[in-house]
Order: C-alpha cells, then sequence, then structure tokens
C-alpha cells in the first residue's frame, strides 16, 4: 500500500476509549505495561489457554526459580506467631491431590494474615501466581497472589456456575496476574452493544462462513461458558485475523496490477545472448526454465513482483544477471542489491568475472555491447562514489550494484528497468511499496531467497508475490559434512582444530564463525534469535511440560560471554599449528578497503583462514573453502548456520563444517544443532526450523506492525482458514476496490499496516 490508507475510515468506536477513563488511572496502568492501552487492545489481549477447576496443576513438575500460576486445592492453613522474628506467619498447602506445594505470607500483625486465612479455607480451589522458592527442601511460593475460584461472585448459583467455566489465562505479568486481567476485560466489556463493536468482517460473510458477530466472539474467548464458546470465539477471530491480512493483500494486487511498468523486451544478438555464449557451464533446466518465466514477465508492462526461492549454492546470481542483461538490451539499468557491502562488492566480482569483456563498457577492451558494473556503497570515497553516482545517472552502468541504500533518494538512474533484491526475504512489505511509489513507472521485481518459504508463510507475507523455485543444484558438487563438537570436550576441540588446520594444509580455505566482533559488540543484525518452545500463537495446548499454567517468564540463564573475532584470531595466531599461517578478520565494522583486501587475501590463499562474524552469512564465494568452524554455535539459528554451511562445499572439493557447542544435546539449541548434522537439505531445515521456533518468528520483519500482527491465526496449521480469508477478500476486493461499503475492515487493514499511524488517528 502507499502511504495512505485504503478507503474510508470506520466512526471511532469505543473499542478506542482508553482504559484509564474506562476502569480508572490505577487499574489502568499496570495493564500499559503489557501494551494495553485502549479497550480495544485489551479486548484483543485474548487467553492464552483455559483451565478448569479440577484440572490441577501438577506441581511435582514445577522447578525452583520459576514464574508460575498454579492451579489446586487448599488443604490447610494456619497462622502462627514467629519466635525468632517477631510477628507472624501464616503456612497454607495446596495440592494437587498428589503434590503440595506450601504458601507463605508474613505480617507485623496477624490481623491481615486471618483475612488470608479466611479465603484460603481447605478445600477450596485458587490459582495462585508466585516464584517457585525452596525452603528446608519444600517448594513454596512467598506471598504469592491468589485468587479463589468461586469465591467472588454473588449469589451461590453464580459462584457454582462459575465454578464449572472454563478460567480465562491471559498473557501476563508478575506486576497483572491473569485474573486482574479477566476482571478488566469483563468491567470493558460488560456494558459493550454491538453498536459499539463494529464488525470488520462483512455481514454477509457473518452468514456464509457461520460465524458469530464479533462482540459475541469476544464473550465466547474471554467468558465462555464452556469449551465450546472459546473455540467458536476463537476460530471466528482467526479467521477475522487471516481476513483482514489478505483484503491487505488482494488490496496490494489490485494495485499493482493497475500500475504500468516499462516491458523489457530485450533484443535478438545483444548482450544477454553474448553471455549465454560465453558461459562457462550448462545452466540447469530450473535456470533456464525459471530465466523464461522471467524474460516473459519482462515483456509485460505490468511490474513483475516475483520471488525466486532456491537453496544455497543453487545458482541464483546466474539467474538474476541473465534477467538484468535483458534489460540491459532494452535500453534501461538493474540494480542489485545485497543485504551487506562485503557481499554488493563481491557481487561486482563475480558478475564481473561472469562476463568478462562485457562488463567493460567505456575501455578499449569491451566487447560491441559491452556495459558497465558499478558498484555505489555508503563508505565509498568521496571521489570515487561521485563517479559511481555519475554512472548510473547516466545510464552508463547498465548493472548498479549496492545494499538497500540504493535505493534512497540520492542515487538517480537514467532508466532503472529492473531491481534484483538479493538474499533478502526480509525484504519486507513496506519496502515493496515504496519501490513501486517510486517515479510512475515502476520497476520491475526480483526477490531471492535461500530460505525455503512454506506455501501459507508465502500467501501470508508474500501474497502479493508469484513465486519460483530452484530445486535442484548445479551437478558436481562435493558433500559437507557436518559435526556437533561439545565446547566442553577439550580432546575434540583440538581435533577440530587439527582438522582445520588439514585442509589448509591442501591448500584450501577455513572460515572460523564468531559470535561477537569484540568486547561486547555483537555483529549487527545478529543479535541472539529468540526461540522457545513457547507457542505463543498455539491452539491451547500446553506446550511446556512443566506442568506450570503459565509459562516462566523470560530468564537468561548465565553463561560464559560468546567467542569474539578478535580474541579468537589472536588465539589461532599463537597456536604452534598455525605458525607461519596467515589469518584474515572480517567483521561488519571494518572500512570498505579493509573488507576488500581481507576478502582478497582470503579467496587468493595468501590468508587461508578466515576468522569471522556472520557477515560472511549470505551468497560470499569462494570456492577453494572447504572447513568451516563455528563456534558458539548453539547462538545461531538454523537459518543462519545452514546460509554459513553454504559458504563451503561449492565446488567439487568435499566440505567439513564443525558446531562448537555449549547446548545440552536435549535442548532446543541442541535439537537444532543436530538437525544441521543430519541433513543438507534447506527445505527439510526449513521445516525442522519452523517446528523448533515459535510461529510467530516465521513471520519475522515481513509481518508489520507490533501490536497489531498476527495473534491468533497460525501460519502453518491454519492453511484451511488462510486459504478460504484470501478466496473471500479476493471477492470483496474485486467487487469494491476501495472498500466504500466496507470501511470497518478498511480501518482494520489500515491499523493492520501502520499501527502507529492509526493510533494516532484515533488519539487526534
Ligand atoms: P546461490 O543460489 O546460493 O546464490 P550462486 O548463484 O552463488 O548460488 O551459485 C553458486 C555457484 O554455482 C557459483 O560459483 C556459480 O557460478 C555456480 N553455478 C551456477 N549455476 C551453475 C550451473 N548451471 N552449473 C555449474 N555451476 C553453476
Ligand atoms: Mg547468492
Amino acid at each position: 500500500m502507499t502511504a495512505s490508507p485504503p478507503g474510508p475510515r470506520a466512526a471511532p468506536s469505543r473499542l478506542g476509549e482508553p482504559l484509564a477513563a474506562v476502569l480508572g488511572e490505577r487499574a489502568a496502568r499496570p495493564l500499559g505495561g503489557l501494551g494495553l492501552r485502549t479497550v480495544g487492545d485489551l479486548l484483543r489481549h485474548y487467553p492464552r489457554r483455559y483451565g478448569r477447576p479440577g484440572e490441577f496443576t501438577d506441581i511435582g513438575a514445577l522447578s525452583v526459580g520459576e514464574h508460575v500460576t498454579v492451579m489446586a486445592e487448599i488443604r490447610q492453613a494456619t497462622v502462627r506467631p514467629m519466635r525468632a522474628r517477631g510477628g507472624s506467619m501464616l503456612e497454607a498447602v495446596v495440592t494437587d491431590g498428589e503434590g503440595t506445594l506450601a504458601l507463605t505470607f508474613f505480617a507485623k500483625r496477624a490481623g491481615i494474615l486471618r483475612m488470608h486465612e479466611d479465603k484460603l479455607r481447605p478445600g477450596r480451589t485458587g490459582l495462585f501466581t508466585g516464584t517457585v522458592g525452596e525452603y528446608r527442601g519444600r517448594r513454596q511460593l512467598t506471598h504469592p497472589d491468589y485468587l479463589i475460584v468461586g469465591l467472588d461472585t454473588g449469589t451461590e448459583e453464580e459462584a457454582l456456575a462459575e465454578a464449572s467455566r472454563p478460567i480465562p489465562l491471559y498473557p501476563a505479568t508478575a506486576a497483572v496476574p491473569t485474573w486482574k486481567i479477566a476482571r478488566a476485560v469483563r468491567t470493558v466489556l460488560d456494558p459493550l452493544t454491538d453498536e459499539d463493536a463494529p464488525d470488520p468482517i462483512p455481514q454477509e460473510l457473518l452468514a456464509t462462513r457461520g460465524h458469530t458477530p464479533l462482540l459475541a466472539s469476544l464473550r465466547d474467548i474471554h467468558i465462555p461458558e464452556d469449551d465450546e464458546a472459546w473455540m467458536r470465539g476463537r476460530a471466528r477471530l482467526r479467521y477475522e485475523e487471516a481476513l483482514i491480512l489478505q483484503s491487505a493483500l488482494a488490496l496490494r494486487r489490485a494495485e499493482v496490477a493497475g500500475l504500468r511498468s516499462v516491458a523489457r523486451r530485450g533484443a535478438r544478438g545483444g548482450i544477454a545472448d553474448a553471455f549465454d555464449a560465453r558461459l562457462p557451464f550448462v545452466l540447469t533446466k530450473g535456470q533456464r526454465e525459471v530465466g523464461d518465466r522471467i524474460a516473459s514477465d519482462l515483456m509485460r508492462d505490468v511490474p513483475m513482483q516475483r520471488l525466486l526461492q532456491g537453496d544455497v549454492g543453487s545458482g541464483k546470481t546466474v539467474v538474476a544477471l541473465r534477467a538484468m542483461l535483458r534489460v540491459v538490451d532494452s535500453g534501461g539499468q538493474a540494480a542489485l542489491l545485497a543485504p551487506t557491502e562485503v557481499l554488493a562488492a563481491q557481487h561486482v566480482r563475480t558478475l564481473r568475472a561472469l562476463m568478462g569483456p562485457l562488463a567493460e563498457g567505456g575501455m578499449l577492451t569491451a566487447a560491441t555491447d559491452a556495459t558497465r558494473i558499478t558498484l555505489v556503497t555508503g563508505s565509498q570515497a568521496s571521489t570515487e562514489r561521485r563517479q559511481a553516482l555519475g554512472e548510473a545517472a547516466s545510464g552508463a552502468a547498465g548493472i548498479v550494484v549496492g545494499t538497500h541504500a540504493l535505493l534512497g533518494e540520492t542515487v538517480q538512474f537514467a532508466d532503472l528497468g529492473l531491481v534484483v533484491v538479493d538474499e533478502q526475504h526480509r525484504f519486507g512489505v513496506e519496502q515493496r511499496d515504496a519501490l513501486r511509489a517510486r517515479g510512475d513507472r515502476p520497476p520491475h521485481l526480483l526477490v531471492m531467497t535461500a530460505t525455503p518459504i512454506p506455501r501459507t508463510v508465502a500467501m501470508t507475507v508474500f501474497g502479493d508475490l508469484e513465486i519460483s523455485t530452484l530445486s535442484e543444484k548445479p551437478a558436481g558438487r562435493a558433500e559437507v559434512v557436518t559435526h556437533v563438537v561439545p565446547a566442553s570436550n577439550a580432546a575434540w576441540i583440538e581435533r577440530a582444530w587439527a582438522r582445520v588446520r588439514e585442509e589448509v594444509a591442501q591448500g584450501r580455505r577455513a572460515y572460523v564463525v564468531c559470535a561477537r566482533i569484540d568486547g561486547d559488540v555483537v555483529e549487527e543484525g545478529d543479535e541472539p534469535e529468540s526461540i522457545e518452545a513457547e507457542d505463543v500463537l498455539g491452539d491451547g495446548e500446553p506446550v511446556t511440560t512443566d506442568g506450570a499454567l503459565e509459562l516462566p517468564l523470560e530468564e537468561e540463564a548465565p553463561r560464559l560471554p560468546l567467542h569474539a573475532v578478535a580474541e579468537v584470531a589472536e588465539e589461532v595466531r599463537a597456536r604452534p599449528e598455525f605458525e607461519g599461517i596467515e589469518i584474515a578478520v572480517m567483521h561488519g565494522r571494518l572500512r570498505s578497503e579493509q573488507k576488500d583486501t581481507a576478502m582478497e587475501a582470503f579467496a587468493s590463499g595468501a590468508a587461508p583462514v578466515m576468522v569471522c562474524t556472520t557477515v560472511i552469512e549470505v551468497g560470499v564465494d569462494v570456492p577453494e573453502a572447504s572447513a568451516m568452524l563455528i563456534l558458539d554455535a548453539d547462538h545461531f539459528g538454523i537459518s543462519t548456520l545452514h546460509q554459513l554451511r553454504g559458504r563451503i562445499g561449492r565446488s567439487d572439493i568435499p566440505g567439513i563444517c564443525l558446531l562448537v557447542s555449549r547446548a545440552d544435546g536435549e535442548s532446543l539449541a541442541g535439537e537444532r544443532l543436530s538437525a544441521l548434522a543430519d541433513t543438507a537439505d534447506g527445505f527439510a531445515l526449513a521445516e525442522k526450523d519452523l517446528e523448533l521456533r515459535r510461529e510467530g518468528d516465521v513471520l519475522g520483519a515481513a509481518q508489520s506492525g507490533g501490536r497489531n500482527s498476527l495473534r491468533l491465526l497460525r501460519v502453518l496449521k491454519d492453511r484451511d482458514v488462510i486459504e478460504r480469508a484470501r478466496r473471500d477478500a479476493e471477492a470483496i476486493v474485486e467487487e469494491d476496490p476501495g472498500l466504500v461499503e466496507h470501511p470497518t475492515l478498511a480501518s482494520a487493514i489500515s491499523e493492520w499496516i501502520e499501527p502507529e499511524s492509526a493510533e494516532f488517528l484515533e488519539r487526534s
């Protein structure tokens, strides 16, 4: 979408009211800590799961230090004076039928404890929240926050009804326990009428899809009478999310279809043909087929919007280059965007090597049809940069290579016909929109990624792109074997270094990958991936096996510092077996000449070992590289490791990849590493990755908006819902492209796309 939100905006509803106005400042403030500011925010804060009286938490499975909410029955509660310290204490014991947990409260006066004692009567069921501690070998909660089931309701009848209902359990914090959220939700929800909660789902669709109106579904999910109710509510709200998202994408597709680009028909006997004639290898079948698809896309005057996915080493660069050359043959220019400057510089080298005299435009040695390949980066010296900008602006450069900064305002093109985005499946929706908004004739777009994207994710995040896949690799590639090396085993570590040394002795190259540059500087864009077992978007089944109703709060286990490039390079230089061997160093903070020098020394073999960060993760292509030692491998995610490993085994030399890990084999990190050791198939790994990480992360940065992003919709499991919503959304947009008849859907979409601006509009 371009800057303006689609369609008319719905009238402000009560859902936009600040919580402070409804609940009072005091009750609203802690909810702010959860990011909940308006009535709508709170009502969209859905329960994570539902508990039920009689289904107790497995107390035996709780571990010390965990923040938990436990459902249990009170067995006893007694107040007694403390002789040593003065004051009194209340000790209660709760049970799940087998194990017991102590609850302790201390106070100067017994009076306040009597009040607790009166509530904590034996036989009652309650929810107790706190951090599990240990005292004399017994687990306990000290001053837990608690709620007695059925106690806070009016008549006995009501209490009984209450006690039989599923209990909503919300994502909560220590400051706001789940029942306080539940109480606030009720206060807010009770007085609402259907008019107060306009429905983004069109009336007719509710009927055909058999869903309840918005308000009813909010009551179902927050205050369910029974299990059917919350399942019904959840299904409807899930469909709503899918419909909003798919409508946004349908609008985008409609918008793109209405755009006009310049058709690039190529030229017989031009540079593209000359290039094909000098290719040193035979294109794979996939490369040819995708090439034909792209060629026919380019011949149309609707801007191409294509995603090319192909595993590491499948040969995407050549496909891109052939497309770019067709555009050059048609008198236009192509821009190639890489995620890092290192990779951009390497692309220039690779493209020049592949093109030979065809890339020497303006030089004496040039072929007749030759063009120029120009690198534009932020860290270029000013004269160099000025010349590069000049070549882009004059059209002398048929191919301009750089990072995303290329699309910034300062770089002018004579006639930009094609943009290729390399290794950037996270080239987000907004960036694609910005590109389309460029000029009145937007360029064609080709996005390339080595991360295979499941179909529903593609539909969700890339719903505006068409997808091609390179599924085979060029023949004659050697295998890469992968081993996990436990960091605690000194003999194995020694053996790993010895293997690196052996490869070097055979005239090959080795990468040693570290997580940090030095001190506490982590490579940019490379923060540890937060991968948790927590299934936030799950279907209500607890994924954790700890028996706690609530998942532990984030807790970083204390760990040793991660290896850093500077230190490791010193360490390698000091190792006797590496005496006399030049060590190159590479990371994101080097100046670009330093990077070039390091890359060249490594590629030529002058420095056969490169100690680096993950800057080399994507695209770096040194065919002689055969060994890779990754330190703190447990710190990285599957796709990063797979990409890193893709840097070796790029020729007929067999590769060896050693993953040094401090992680327990049973842990999630351990599982990730053994998956990598087991398979080299990027698609299989992507699936494993999805299985191990929470779905929310799948969408990553490509997912627009924090607050208004997917809450219930699970991109993998809800494939049917997504496909249904996609059809419904297309029908709506086809009939009403301006969403004039669907103002509530229109504002839901713009809120999804630009949560901040929507919030702003609501306030102003
Ligand atoms: P990726 O898809 O990971 O970007 P590249 O485009 O870098 O892969 O290709 C990996 C290597 O394979 C490069 O050295 C490239 O020149 C080579 N290559 C590409 N296509 C073929 C082919 N059809 N036959 C042999 N080698 C190829
Ligand atoms: Mg590549």
